[in-house]
């Protein structure tokens, strides 16, 4: 399963709705609508994956 980054549900890769590429990373949507959002704003949903720390390069 993989996340939603937009709404934050999990979302079955074989079913998903929609997908988008992003930084070499494959993102899976629950509809085409969040994957509109994403792509209209990549940056703020990732950022909202908290956790991890930002390493800068
Ligand atoms: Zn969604």
């Amino acid at each position: 399963m993989a996340k939603d980054p937009v709404c934050g549900m999990e979302v079955d890769e074989q079913k998903a709705a929609a997908k988008a590429e992003y930084k070499g990373q494959t993102y899976y949507f629950c509809a085409p609508g969040c994957k509109v959002a994403f792509e209209k704003d990549p940056e703020k949903y990732l950022q909202s994956q908290g956790g991890e720390h930002h390493h800068h390069h």
